[in-house]
């Protein structure tokens, strides 16, 4: 998509930190941390929100937690936990309209989020 950030990241248009990347999905730092790790993990394809999630996009989520899974463990989050969130709409915190997972971790992680 022409004028989304997240697009615009994969294209190599906008600088970000890439930290993995495969045909499917790349993973980049949080310009913004709220903890010690947190990454993003976005499906090459854009889609808004989860509401835009469509049949053969299966497969490229289901592989965000492998990569989810990897990443946790290169930054040992493994033993003390993590988190992976994805907000849905401005009232749930979305303010990138390109589906994104963040990849919490290394603070303890209080429940309900806010
Ligand atoms: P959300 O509020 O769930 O849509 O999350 C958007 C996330 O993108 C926030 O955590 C921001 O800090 C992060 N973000 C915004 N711009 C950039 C950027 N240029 N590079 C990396 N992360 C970004
Ligand atoms: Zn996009």
């Amino acid at each position: 998509m022409e004028n989304c950030l997240f697009c615009k990241i994969n294209r190599g248009e906008i600088p970000a930190t890439k930290v993995y990347e495969d045909d499917r999905v790349f993973a980049i730092e949080d310009i913004n941390p709220q903890a010690p790790v947190h990454l993003l993990i976005i499906p090459k394809t854009h889609r808004a929100t989860v509401l835009d999630i469509e049949d053969n996009d299966v497969e490229t989520i289901g592989s965000i937690f492998s990569v989810a899974g990897t990443l946790a463990k290169e930054r040992n989050l493994d033993r003390g936990g993590f988190r992976v969130v994805l907000n849905c709409g401005a009232g749930a915190g979305q303010s990138v309209f390109h589906i994104h997972y963040h990849l919490l971790g290394g603070r303890p992680l209080n429940w309900p989020p806010g």
